[in-house]
């Protein structure tokens, strides 16, 4: 019998849609993956070499669960320099993944009675993680027709003297959406107000086609209140690597630095020297792939756009498209299923992120321009068949 706490766990569909077309390619049927959240660029190969030197010199060892103390130095001096916001290394907490800063400090600032809100669709693990912790989830829908943003009336709307945490994402997964200035100063001024914590997933924050995403440390004056989550999965292509860090008051860090020691207790130390490598070496791969993924862009919202029942504002980050499918007269569910039985097309439903995803499909560009072309054929044929069959 399991304990009572497993019932609140929830997952990412992802990685079960993965299984799913995995089973389907050893029968072998072929499949093109639009579901997974990863680049499919290799690491930088500096980053690698950097890596390989620190395992061959003999960073084979545990070090201290906060992380090596050079490397939150030079961790602290990039985000001084790119947030232009002073960070000392005691603000710094590096983790295996960025995934475990959003564990950490949800177990470690709300529980019982507290109130989290989060953005909706928004990644899954937050509402999983907030009611592991025993805490109320509070989705906040997000809403195609404000560019996926949010309405601040009903941000504003569910802010109370329970809510213990608001949790940003900008870039946003799966949407693609990017808050805006003002958005980001609301969301400051109402954890002010209410004497609210802010954790900011900025983990998408160089990967944008427009402008600069605005960081919460645009605003100052929260920064006592806020974690920042950033980490090295997507801007360096460094998935299986697990490296991410948390930005926070330096007393705080001293308990998700135990709570780290509890669970992990440190990062490997090569993989934290790549990280550092990754931070201060050059940047021209990272330009060169996001350079890359907005053709991709380009090529898919056009593809969607062009198909009947299917229509797909731009992302103006990250490397996922969230088109609006209800003009297809099928649930979301519904019609991720079929591409993938019918079209061999692998995407994510919409509501993998929570009940507001309803009516929207994710679909991750982190593919071929040729792989992306033939899924749009794809499922523009499968459509096509499906309406032929019910007006037979
Ligand atoms: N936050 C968001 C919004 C994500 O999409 C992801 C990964 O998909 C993460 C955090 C965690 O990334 P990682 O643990 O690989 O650093």
């Amino acid at each position: 019998m399991l304990a009572e706490r497993m019932n609140r766990l929830g997952t990412e569909t992802a990685f079960e849609v993965l299984a799913k077309a995995q089973a389907m390619e050893a029968e072998g049927r072929e499949i093109i993956h639009l579901e997974i959240g990863e680049p499919d660029f290799d690491t930088p190969q500096h980053i690698i070499d950097a890596a390989v030197y620190a395992i061959n010199n003999g960073n084979t060892h545990y070090t201290p669960s906060a992380g090596m103390a050079n490397i939150r130095q030079t961790f602290a001096e990039y985000i001084t320099r790119d947030r232009g916001i002073a960070v000392n290394p005691e603000n710094i907490i590096i983790t295996p993944g960025a995934k475990p800063i959003l564990f950490f400090t949800i177990l470690a600032l709300v529980g019982t009675g507290d109130e989290v809100i989060y953005p909706n669709p928004g990644f899954p693990i937050y509402e999983s993680v907030i009611s592991f912790a025993g805490a109320k989830p509070v989705p906040l829908p997000l809403r195609e027709e404000k560019a996926f943003s949010f309405d601040p009336e009903e941000l504003k709307a569910l802010v109370n003297d329970k809510t213990k945490l608001i949790i940003i994402n900008s870039p946003q997964n799966p949407t693609g959406g990017v808050l805006s200035k003002d958005d980001v100063r609301i969301v400051a001024d109402l954890a002010q107000s209410h004497d609210a914590w802010i954790l900011s997933d900025e983990v998408y924050c160089k990967m944008v086609y427009e402008a600069d995403a605005v960081s919460i440390y645009h605003f100052p004056e929260v920064k006592e209140r806020t974690v920042l989550l950033e980490g090295h999965s997507k801007t360096y292509a460094m998935t299986g690597w697990r490296l991410g860090y948390g930005i926070m008051p330096e007393w705080l860090a001293l308990h998700i630095a135990k709570l780290q020691t509890n669970c992990t207790s440190c990062t490997p130390p090569f993989t934290q020297i790549a990280g550092a490598e990754a931070l201060t070496g050059p940047q021209d791969e990272s330009i060169r792939m996001m350079a890359e993924f907005k053709e991709r862009r380009d090529l898919v919202v056009e593809g969607l756009n062009a198909i009947p029942g299917i229509s797909c504002i731009p992302p103006k980050g990250s490397f996922y498209a969230f088109p609006n499918i209800t003009g297809t007269g099928m649930t979301s569910m519904e019609l991720a299923d079929c591409l993938l039985q019918e079209a061999g097309v692998a995407v994510l439903s919409g509501t993998s992120f929570g009940q507001y995803g309803e009516g929207y499909l994710r679909i991750s560009f982190a593919n071929s321009k040729e792989n992306l072309k033939k899924a749009l054929e794809r499922i523009e044929a499968a459509l096509k068949k499906k309406t032929l069959d019910k007006d037979r």
